[in-house]
């Protein structure tokens, strides 16, 4: 059925291009979640998503995409009060989630295309009255990347520096960028299948650190499919508490030992050199980017819209070629801007197949 599909190769930041033969490893034939195909399946995985993570502790893996897991980090670790870092759409939804599970929260807001200040981290932390902090590492709408070792260093030296709980949302960086976990003290790092991983949308992952396991023991009301305890209760059985998602996380085991094939460092470079051509490009063409230099995306770039092009007409030139970029995120940025992914398994190949494509369309203006 595939092969009478066109296929559109997606420069958007997720869901991303997911090669054929990764598609493929969806299709063996089904095994139930207690059954030892199922218990090697997912022991194969754990420690391939360890190196990935860049850690010894736990990579809890839930089936749904990466917001359930945003959920669940609100959930299991917020007993007095979060503060939510917002920069971008993304950035938004923390404190929209902590706000729909009814937790004390306050908001740290800069503006949208601008990185998340240390110094103000700081400032705000300065009472003791958090014991979370949510940040977003990679903001997807504008393609900031926030600063995580010195957003991090700001918090511990919180005069309850120790006690509160970094929670990061890596949906659109990780396995694309370099996030170490372990060295950069964090709680709880999470992301999705469809964005770096380069796997169908569908399941999620989450580094939890023992703090983050501790305090999830004083926290009432974790929910029921979303508590920590339960999910590494499973985990270390080699199971999941419902039903497993085999199609799914057979893929990951396969695109695992690709990544595991190519070095995990290896592929953060090769992220970094995309996206680095991708700025020598569109800087060369006439965009700026909207993000500042030292903040700007491994996995993706936003350039303001400076020619005036019109984004759809790009597009809907862009997919006779069997391509399609990203416009501009939400009613802010739509049209002002439009993003290039440069994520995942996409090869600077595809990048310069995308800069021709773009180029014939400008040119021709
Ligand atoms: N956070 C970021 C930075 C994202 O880019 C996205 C999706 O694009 C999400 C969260 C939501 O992730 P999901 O759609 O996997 O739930």
């Amino acid at each position: 059925m595939r092969d009478n599909t066109p296929h559109i190769k997606l420069f958007i930041p997720g869901p991303t291009e997911v090669l054929p033969e990764v598609l493929d490893a969806q299709g063996g034939w089904m095994f139930g979640h207690r059954m030892p195909e199922c218990l090697s399946l997912i022991g194969s995985i754990r420690p391939k998503l360890r190196s990935v993570f860049l850690t010894e502790k736990r990579v809890l893996i839930a089936q749904n995409t990466g917001t359930g897991l945003m959920e669940a980090a609100i959930r299991n670790t917020v007993n007095k009060k979060v503060l939510n870092c917002v920069n971008g759409a993304f950035s938004t939804r923390w404190a929209e989630i902590a706000a729909a599970n009814g937790k004390e929260q306050e908001t740290l807001a800069v503006e949208w295309g601008e990185a998340i200040p240390p110094e103000l981290v700081a400032e705000r932390l300065a009472d003791g009255s958090f014991d979370a902090i949510c940040i977003t590492h990679n903001e997807t709408s504008t393609g900031v990347t926030n600063s995580l070792p010195e957003l991090v260093e700001a918090v511990r030296n919180a005069p309850n520096g120790d006690d509160i709980m970094i929670l990061v949302d890596a949906v659109s960086s990780l396995s694309g960028a370099r996030i170490p976990f372990d060295e950069w003290d964090l709680d709880v790092l999470l992301t999705s299948s469809q964005k770096a991983f380069a796997l169908p949308a569908g399941i999620s992952f989450a580094a939890v650190s023992d703090r983050a396991m501790a305090r999830a023991k004083t926290v009432p009301n974790r929910g029921y499919y979303f508590d920590f305890l339960v999910l590494e209760k499973y985990l270390l059985k080699n199971q999941t508490p419902a039903t497993t998602a085999v199609s799914l996380l057979s893929a990951l085991d396969f695109q695992l030992d690709r990544i595991m094939e190519e070095g995990v460092q290896n592929r953060f470079d090769r992220h970094l050199a995309m996206r680095d051509r991708t700025l020598e490009w569109g800087i060369g063409r006439g965009f700026k980017p909207l993000a500042a230099e030292g903040f700007r995306s491994p996995t993706v770039s936003c350039f303001h819209n400076t020619l005036g092009l019109d984004i759809p007409a790009l597009n809907t030139f862009l997919r006779t070629k069997g391509m399609f970029l990203s416009n501009g995120y939400g009613s802010k940025l739509k049209n002002k801007t439009f993003r290039i992914a440069h994520m995942g398994d996409l090869q600077m190949e595809d990048m310069e197949g995308l800069f021709a494509a773009v180029d014939e369309f400008i040119d021709a203006q």
